[in-house]
Protein backbone atom coordinates (compact mmCIF):
# COMPACT_ATOMS: atom_id res chain seq x y z
CA UNK A 1 0.00 0.00 0.00
CA UNK A 2 1.78 3.45 -1.07
CA UNK A 3 2.42 5.74 1.71
CA UNK A 4 -0.01 8.40 3.41
CA UNK A 5 1.55 11.45 2.14
CA UNK A 6 1.57 14.38 4.74
CA UNK A 7 0.51 17.40 3.61
CA UNK A 8 2.66 20.07 4.74
CA UNK A 9 0.89 22.72 2.79
CA UNK A 10 -2.38 21.94 4.43
CA UNK A 11 -1.18 21.97 8.27
CA UNK A 12 0.94 24.93 7.75
CA UNK A 13 -2.57 26.87 6.60
CA UNK A 14 -4.31 25.69 9.53
CA UNK A 15 -1.18 26.66 11.83
CA UNK A 16 -1.42 30.27 10.42
CA UNK A 17 -4.87 30.69 10.45
CA UNK A 18 -4.88 29.87 14.16
CA UNK A 19 -1.81 32.61 14.17
CA UNK A 20 -3.85 34.83 12.36
CA UNK A 21 -7.18 34.70 14.91
CA UNK A 22 -4.39 34.96 17.55
CA UNK A 23 -2.85 38.39 16.02
CA UNK A 24 -6.64 39.52 15.45
CA UNK A 25 -7.20 39.02 19.29
CA UNK A 26 -3.72 40.46 20.18
CA UNK A 27 -4.33 43.82 17.93
CA UNK A 28 -7.80 43.93 19.42
CA UNK A 29 -6.73 44.42 22.92
CA UNK A 30 -3.71 46.18 21.94
CA UNK A 31 -0.59 45.83 19.64
CA UNK A 32 -0.49 43.23 17.20
CA UNK A 33 3.17 41.40 17.66
CA UNK A 34 6.12 42.48 16.12
CA UNK A 35 9.14 40.89 14.01
CA UNK A 36 12.05 42.59 12.86
CA UNK A 37 14.27 40.32 10.21
CA UNK A 38 17.60 41.36 9.93
CA UNK A 39 18.65 40.75 6.34
CA UNK A 40 22.72 41.53 5.45
CA UNK A 41 24.44 41.30 2.21
CA UNK A 42 23.07 39.96 -0.81
CA UNK A 43 22.31 35.96 -0.43
CA UNK A 44 20.00 35.31 -3.03
CA UNK A 45 18.86 31.97 -1.02
CA UNK A 46 18.14 34.45 2.19
CA UNK A 47 16.97 37.14 -0.05
CA UNK A 48 14.13 34.33 -1.14
CA UNK A 49 12.98 32.92 2.29
CA UNK A 50 12.85 36.70 4.27
CA UNK A 51 10.66 37.84 1.02
CA UNK A 52 8.12 34.22 2.66
CA UNK A 53 8.33 35.01 6.36
CA UNK A 54 7.29 38.56 5.70
CA UNK A 55 4.48 38.36 3.04
CA UNK A 56 4.07 35.78 5.96
CA UNK A 57 3.95 38.20 8.34
CA UNK A 58 1.44 40.39 6.29
CA UNK A 59 -1.07 37.85 5.63
CA UNK A 60 -1.08 36.72 9.19
CA UNK A 61 -1.12 40.39 10.84
CA UNK A 62 2.14 40.75 12.25
CA UNK A 63 3.94 43.30 12.25
CA UNK A 64 7.07 43.28 10.47
CA UNK A 65 10.31 45.05 9.74
CA UNK A 66 13.30 44.38 7.05
CA UNK A 67 16.72 45.82 8.23
CA UNK A 68 18.91 45.34 5.41
CA UNK A 69 22.36 46.45 6.25
CA UNK A 70 24.94 46.04 3.54
CA UNK A 71 27.41 43.26 2.90
CA UNK A 72 30.47 45.51 4.62
CA UNK A 73 29.18 45.77 7.88
CA UNK A 74 31.07 45.35 10.92
CA UNK A 75 30.02 43.06 13.63
CA UNK A 76 30.31 45.94 16.20
CA UNK A 77 27.76 47.38 13.88
CA UNK A 78 25.30 44.66 13.45
CA UNK A 79 25.52 44.50 17.30
CA UNK A 80 24.00 47.85 17.52
CA UNK A 81 21.29 47.09 15.26
CA UNK A 82 20.24 43.75 17.72
CA UNK A 83 20.61 45.59 20.95
CA UNK A 84 18.24 48.39 19.44
CA UNK A 85 15.92 45.63 18.86
CA UNK A 86 16.23 44.44 21.83
CA UNK A 87 15.70 47.84 23.03
CA UNK A 88 12.61 48.43 21.68
CA UNK A 89 8.95 47.46 22.94
CA UNK A 90 6.92 46.84 19.66
CA UNK A 91 9.18 44.26 18.43
CA UNK A 92 8.42 40.88 20.16
CA UNK A 93 10.74 39.04 17.66
CA UNK A 94 14.10 39.32 15.63
CA UNK A 95 15.06 37.13 13.59
CA UNK A 96 18.88 37.10 12.06
CA UNK A 97 18.88 35.58 8.80
CA UNK A 98 21.60 33.90 8.43
CA UNK A 99 24.08 33.09 6.81
CA UNK A 100 26.08 36.38 8.10
CA UNK A 101 28.64 38.07 5.75
CA UNK A 102 32.18 36.03 6.56
CA UNK A 103 33.34 39.54 8.23
CA UNK A 104 30.87 39.39 11.10
CA UNK A 105 30.97 36.90 14.15
CA UNK A 106 27.70 35.44 14.07
CA UNK A 107 27.37 33.77 17.14
CA UNK A 108 28.35 37.18 19.04
CA UNK A 109 25.44 38.38 16.86
CA UNK A 110 23.08 35.33 17.82
CA UNK A 111 24.11 35.36 21.48
CA UNK A 112 23.09 39.33 21.64
CA UNK A 113 19.74 38.96 20.89
CA UNK A 114 17.40 39.17 23.95
CA UNK A 115 16.79 35.19 24.56
CA UNK A 116 12.49 36.38 25.06
CA UNK A 117 12.56 37.52 21.82
CA UNK A 118 14.82 34.72 19.58
CA UNK A 119 11.84 33.66 17.40
CA UNK A 120 14.85 31.13 15.60
CA UNK A 121 15.10 29.35 19.35
CA UNK A 122 18.98 29.25 18.50
CA UNK A 123 20.20 31.32 21.39
CA UNK A 124 21.92 29.07 24.23
CA UNK A 125 19.43 29.80 26.62
CA UNK A 126 16.41 28.82 24.66
CA UNK A 127 18.68 25.49 23.76
CA UNK A 128 19.07 25.14 27.45
CA UNK A 129 15.20 25.32 28.40
CA UNK A 130 14.87 23.19 25.46
CA UNK A 131 16.44 19.65 26.84
CA UNK A 132 15.51 20.57 30.65
CA UNK A 133 11.88 20.91 29.11
CA UNK A 134 11.04 24.81 30.80
CA UNK A 135 9.23 27.03 28.82
CA UNK A 136 10.79 28.79 25.95
CA UNK A 137 11.10 29.42 22.05
CA UNK A 138 12.03 26.19 19.75
CA UNK A 139 13.46 26.26 16.87
CA UNK A 140 11.11 26.82 14.07
CA UNK A 141 11.73 23.69 11.84
CA UNK A 142 11.79 21.36 14.72
CA UNK A 143 8.88 22.66 16.27
CA UNK A 144 6.99 22.21 12.84
CA UNK A 145 7.65 18.63 12.77
CA UNK A 146 6.18 17.82 15.56
CA UNK A 147 3.39 19.93 14.74
CA UNK A 148 2.86 17.79 11.85
CA UNK A 149 3.16 14.71 13.29
CA UNK A 150 0.54 15.81 16.40
CA UNK A 151 -1.81 16.76 13.92
CA UNK A 152 -1.73 13.44 11.75
CA UNK A 153 -2.14 11.56 14.82
CA UNK A 154 0.59 10.12 14.59
CA UNK A 155 2.00 8.94 18.16
CA UNK A 156 5.22 9.79 19.70
CA UNK A 157 5.12 8.35 23.25
CA UNK A 158 6.98 5.01 23.27
CA UNK A 159 7.78 4.70 19.55
CA UNK A 160 11.53 4.43 18.49
CA UNK A 161 12.78 7.97 16.49
CA UNK A 162 15.77 7.71 14.86
CA UNK A 163 16.94 11.48 13.26
CA UNK A 164 20.05 11.26 11.15
CA UNK A 165 21.54 14.61 11.53
CA UNK A 166 23.18 16.59 14.48
CA UNK A 167 22.76 19.98 13.41
CA UNK A 168 22.28 22.95 15.79
CA UNK A 169 18.80 23.73 13.68
CA UNK A 170 17.31 20.44 12.91
CA UNK A 171 18.72 17.51 13.77
CA UNK A 172 19.72 18.14 17.67
CA UNK A 173 16.54 20.24 18.42
CA UNK A 174 13.90 17.32 16.86
CA UNK A 175 15.89 14.78 18.96
CA UNK A 176 15.05 16.89 21.89
CA UNK A 177 11.76 17.51 21.22
CA UNK A 178 11.15 14.14 20.01
CA UNK A 179 12.74 12.59 23.43
CA UNK A 180 10.97 14.77 25.48
CA UNK A 181 7.92 13.46 24.05
CA UNK A 182 8.62 10.69 25.49
CA UNK A 183 10.34 8.88 21.98
CA UNK A 184 13.37 6.53 22.60
CA UNK A 185 15.26 8.33 20.43
CA UNK A 186 18.93 7.76 18.77
CA UNK A 187 21.14 10.42 16.63
CA UNK A 188 22.71 9.60 13.30
CA UNK A 189 25.69 11.37 11.65
CA UNK A 190 28.04 11.04 9.11
CA UNK A 191 30.60 8.63 11.58
CA UNK A 192 27.32 6.37 12.42
CA UNK A 193 27.94 2.52 11.55
CA UNK A 194 25.56 0.55 9.79
CA UNK A 195 23.05 3.54 9.45
CA UNK A 196 20.51 1.57 7.16
CA UNK A 197 20.25 -0.89 9.70
CA UNK A 198 19.83 1.94 12.64
CA UNK A 199 17.28 3.73 10.33
CA UNK A 200 15.56 0.12 10.00
CA UNK A 201 14.74 0.15 13.54
CA UNK A 202 12.66 3.85 13.62
CA UNK A 203 8.43 3.77 13.74
CA UNK A 204 9.79 7.79 13.32
CA UNK A 205 12.93 8.46 10.87
CA UNK A 206 13.91 12.18 10.05
CA UNK A 207 16.22 12.48 7.77
CA UNK A 208 18.15 16.00 8.05
CA UNK A 209 20.98 15.75 5.94
CA UNK A 210 21.34 17.64 2.98
CA UNK A 211 21.89 14.77 0.04
CA UNK A 212 19.57 14.02 -2.15
CA UNK A 213 17.83 11.06 -2.16
CA UNK A 214 20.16 9.24 0.44
CA UNK A 215 17.70 7.51 2.04
CA UNK A 216 16.10 4.41 0.24
CA UNK A 217 14.26 1.79 0.71
CA UNK A 218 16.27 0.09 2.68
CA UNK A 219 16.71 2.43 5.68
CA UNK A 220 12.93 1.77 6.18
CA UNK A 221 11.25 -0.20 7.65
CA UNK A 222 7.16 -1.15 6.25
CA UNK A 223 5.02 1.14 8.01
CA UNK A 224 7.26 3.75 9.45
CA UNK A 225 6.60 7.38 9.27
CA UNK A 226 9.45 8.93 7.37
CA UNK A 227 9.57 13.11 7.74
CA UNK A 228 11.78 14.52 5.35
CA UNK A 229 13.66 17.77 6.30
CA UNK A 230 16.00 18.00 2.92
CA UNK A 231 16.00 20.55 0.62
CA UNK A 232 18.33 19.56 -2.05
CA UNK A 233 18.69 21.32 -5.69
CA UNK A 234 19.52 18.89 -8.26
CA UNK A 235 20.60 19.80 -12.12
CA UNK A 236 22.58 16.67 -12.80
CA UNK A 237 20.54 14.50 -15.40
CA UNK A 238 22.08 11.39 -14.11
CA UNK A 239 21.12 12.56 -10.28
CA UNK A 240 17.77 13.30 -11.92
CA UNK A 241 17.25 9.66 -13.07
CA UNK A 242 18.40 7.68 -10.14
CA UNK A 243 15.86 9.67 -8.18
CA UNK A 244 13.28 9.87 -10.85
CA UNK A 245 13.04 6.99 -13.85
CA UNK A 246 9.52 7.55 -13.95
CA UNK A 247 7.99 11.02 -12.96
CA UNK A 248 6.45 12.86 -15.98
CA UNK A 249 5.67 15.65 -13.85
CA UNK A 250 8.98 15.90 -12.22
CA UNK A 251 10.65 15.21 -15.58
CA UNK A 252 8.90 18.32 -17.36
CA UNK A 253 10.25 20.59 -14.09
CA UNK A 254 13.63 19.27 -14.49
CA UNK A 255 13.13 20.22 -18.43
CA UNK A 256 12.00 23.65 -18.58
CA UNK A 257 14.10 24.70 -15.29
CA UNK A 258 16.92 22.95 -15.19
CA UNK A 259 16.78 21.34 -11.79
CA UNK A 260 14.35 19.98 -9.37
CA UNK A 261 13.88 20.39 -5.60
CA UNK A 262 14.79 17.29 -3.98
CA UNK A 263 14.69 16.05 -0.17
CA UNK A 264 16.97 13.42 1.59
CA UNK A 265 14.71 10.67 0.83
CA UNK A 266 14.71 8.59 -2.31
CA UNK A 267 10.87 8.79 -3.87
CA UNK A 268 11.17 4.92 -4.00
CA UNK A 269 10.64 5.00 -0.16
CA UNK A 270 7.09 5.96 -0.42
CA UNK A 271 6.51 2.32 -1.50
CA UNK A 272 7.34 0.90 1.81
CA UNK A 273 6.37 3.98 4.28
CA UNK A 274 3.29 3.88 6.45
CA UNK A 275 3.53 7.67 5.92
CA UNK A 276 5.90 10.27 4.68
CA UNK A 277 6.14 14.00 3.70
CA UNK A 278 6.45 14.86 0.29
CA UNK A 279 9.30 17.71 -1.14
CA UNK A 280 8.35 20.33 -2.04
CA UNK A 281 4.83 20.70 0.12
CA UNK A 282 6.27 18.62 3.67
CA UNK A 283 8.29 19.91 6.35
CA UNK A 284 8.94 23.34 4.50
CA UNK A 285 5.99 25.32 4.68
CA UNK A 286 5.68 24.26 8.43
CA UNK A 287 9.11 26.34 9.08
CA UNK A 288 7.14 29.70 8.21
CA UNK A 289 4.16 28.82 10.04
CA UNK A 290 5.83 28.13 13.11
CA UNK A 291 7.79 31.50 12.65
CA UNK A 292 4.37 33.12 13.17
CA UNK A 293 3.66 31.46 16.15
CA UNK A 294 6.76 31.48 17.44
CA UNK A 295 6.29 35.75 17.34
CA UNK A 296 2.93 35.36 19.12
CA UNK A 297 4.45 32.86 21.37
CA UNK A 298 7.07 35.43 22.32
CA UNK A 299 4.62 38.60 22.19
CA UNK A 300 2.71 36.51 24.87
CA UNK A 301 5.22 35.46 27.13
CA UNK A 302 6.60 38.75 27.14
CA UNK A 303 3.72 40.58 27.85
CA UNK A 304 3.01 38.29 30.75
CA UNK A 305 0.39 36.25 28.83
CA UNK A 306 1.87 32.82 29.99
CA UNK A 307 4.81 32.22 32.25
CA UNK A 308 7.97 32.32 30.18
CA UNK A 309 11.08 31.97 32.89
CA UNK A 310 12.94 33.79 30.42
CA UNK A 311 15.47 36.35 31.97
CA UNK A 312 15.16 39.84 30.29
CA UNK A 313 18.48 42.06 29.94
CA UNK A 314 18.48 44.95 31.92
P1 LIG B 1 23.92 20.43 8.24
O1 LIG B 1 24.83 20.34 7.06
O2 LIG B 1 24.19 21.43 9.30
O3 LIG B 1 23.90 18.98 8.95
C1 LIG B 1 23.83 17.81 8.21
C2 LIG B 1 23.93 16.62 9.13
O4 LIG B 1 23.86 15.44 8.31
C3 LIG B 1 25.25 16.54 9.90
O5 LIG B 1 24.99 16.20 11.24
C4 LIG B 1 26.03 15.44 9.17
O6 LIG B 1 26.84 14.65 10.01
C5 LIG B 1 24.91 14.57 8.65
N1 LIG B 1 25.37 13.85 7.47
C6 LIG B 1 25.93 14.36 6.34
N2 LIG B 1 26.25 13.37 5.49
C7 LIG B 1 25.89 12.21 6.08
C8 LIG B 1 25.98 10.85 5.72
N3 LIG B 1 26.50 10.47 4.55
N4 LIG B 1 25.52 9.94 6.59
C9 LIG B 1 24.98 10.30 7.77
N5 LIG B 1 24.87 11.58 8.17
C10 LIG B 1 25.33 12.52 7.35
O7 LIG B 1 22.46 20.57 7.66
P2 LIG B 1 21.09 21.14 8.32
O8 LIG B 1 20.72 20.32 9.50
O9 LIG B 1 21.16 22.60 8.45
O10 LIG B 1 20.07 20.82 7.13
C11 LIG B 1 19.83 19.51 6.68
C12 LIG B 1 18.93 19.57 5.45
O11 LIG B 1 17.68 20.13 5.82
C13 LIG B 1 19.44 20.45 4.31
O12 LIG B 1 19.06 19.87 3.08
C14 LIG B 1 18.72 21.76 4.50
O13 LIG B 1 18.56 22.48 3.30
C15 LIG B 1 17.39 21.26 5.00
N6 LIG B 1 16.64 22.23 5.81
C16 LIG B 1 15.32 22.38 5.51
C17 LIG B 1 14.54 23.23 6.23
C18 LIG B 1 13.10 23.34 5.90
O14 LIG B 1 12.46 24.30 6.28
N7 LIG B 1 12.54 22.35 5.20
C19 LIG B 1 15.09 24.06 7.33
C20 LIG B 1 16.47 23.76 7.62
C21 LIG B 1 17.22 22.88 6.86
P3 LIG B 1 28.15 15.25 10.78
O15 LIG B 1 27.62 16.05 11.91
O16 LIG B 1 28.88 14.04 11.21
O17 LIG B 1 28.88 16.07 9.76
Amino acid sequence: MPATILDGNKIASEIRAEAAAAVKAMSAAGLPPGLAVILAGHNPASEVYVRGKVKACEETGIYSEKHTPSTDITTDELLALVTELNRRDEIDGILVQLPLPPQVDSKKVLLAVDPAKDVDGFHPMNVGFLSTQRPGLVPCTPAGIIEMLERSGIKIAGKDAVVIGRSDIVGKPIAMLLLNANATVTVCHSKTRDLAGVCRRADILVAAIGRAGMVTRDFVRAGATVIDVGMNRVSEAAEFKRLFADNPKREETFRLRGAVLVGDVHPEVAEVAGAITPVPGGVGPLTIAMLMSNTIKAAKMRRGGIGSGLARPA
